[in-house]
């Protein structure tokens, strides 16, 4: 375990009884060679992931694919959304090594599309935004043909962000709305879901770039609650929905109100389409990069 400054994994007292988990949550342990192998490649290169700090339920079937989404600018977040498993506090310094490094893992890892995350860097003047675009510029320098996906932070009062994100041209920009409107002030202290779901629209509108946006359920909203968002997404000219079960990583985490069942996710599912999403992946261990090569070869290949 590396050596960080991080003050806190947990948020909020709480104390209330946890609900069963269903059957359809629980997940193999990770546990092939192949898994072991990406870990090998992870560490060689000293790379964060969102899979591990995130604690991710798919990392046995994703690193069994040697599908790894790296976490740039650190593993210590600005910003402490409760519902989040990776740690806050006072963030880490920029690796400027890191775009090399990446860029080497993801040939390693043998990769046609990858995901890039990164923690929120609210103390950055640019918010991270060159970070993205030179892991961008050196992933394409060392393989012209893989398709590169970003999920980004917010980018609130980063005036270059937005341009310096589009002139990089990632293939797909990923800024996840997680919750409705209503939930912001619990879950999402000090984001802003218009802004949220006007930097996504700045990007497609600016960039013509696919975008993608996702939410998590079973943190209190309701059905309809959820119809409004995603109808609103589809406003914003979002082409890509994920929605995904929220697990609570820990006891001091926003607390789980509900699981929702394999029939709930469909009905989700249905109204997406219906709303005219370009893709959607909607199931309970749906996560934003889970098979995100597989859905974007699907959503261009559909649109060709
Ligand atoms: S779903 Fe995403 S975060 Fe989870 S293990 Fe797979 S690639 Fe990693």
């Amino acid at each position: 375990m590396k050596k960080t400054n991080y003050i806190s994994k947990t948020h909020l007292t709480n104390t209330s009884k946890k609900i069963p988990k269903p059957p359809w949550i629980k997940v193999k342990a990770p546990q092939s060679s192949s898994v072991f192998k990406t870990k090998d490649i992870v560490k060689q290169f000293n790379l964060n992931t969102v899979c591990e700090e995130a604690a991710c339920p798919n990392i046995g079937e994703c690193w069994n694919n040697k599908h790894a989404t790296f976490m740039i600018l650190g593993r210590v977040c600005t910003r402490k959304c409760t519902f989040c498993n990776i740690a806050s506090g006072i963030p880490n310094t920029l690796d400027e090594n890191e775009p090399e490094k990446i860029a080497r893992a993801v040939n390693a890892l043998n990769l046609k599309h990858v995901v890039i995350t990164s923690v929120d860097r609210d103390d950055l003047e640019d918010g991270g935004a060159n970070q993205f675009a030179s892991c961008i510029n050196k992933i394409r320098e060392l393989n012209k043909e893989i398709t590169i996906e970003i999920l980004t932070p917010d980018f609130q009062r980063k005036k270059n962000a937005i341009d310096i994100i589009i002139n990089a041209m990632p293939d797909v920009f990923n800024h996840n709305l997680e919750t409705i409107p209503r939930l912001y002030k619990d879950i999402r202290r000090g984001a802003s879901y218009l802004h949220s779901l006007s930097l996504l629209k700045t990007i497609k509108e600016k960039g013509n770039i696919w975008t993608k946006s996702g939410l998590m359920v079973g943190l209190g909203e309701t059905i309809s609650e959820v119809y409004e968002v995603i109808s609103t997404m589809r406003n914003y000219s979002i082409d890509f929905l994920t929605v995904g079960q929220y697990l609570q990583p820990t006891i001091g985490h926003q607390k789980l109100v509900k699981y929702y069942s394999p029939e709930e996710f469909k009905l989700i599912e249905d109204m997406a389409w219906d709303l005219g999403f370009k893709m959607v992946s909607c199931s309970p261990l749906t996560r934003s990069s889970y098979h995100a090569d597989e859905h974007f070869s699907m959503l261009r290949k559909a649109n060709a």
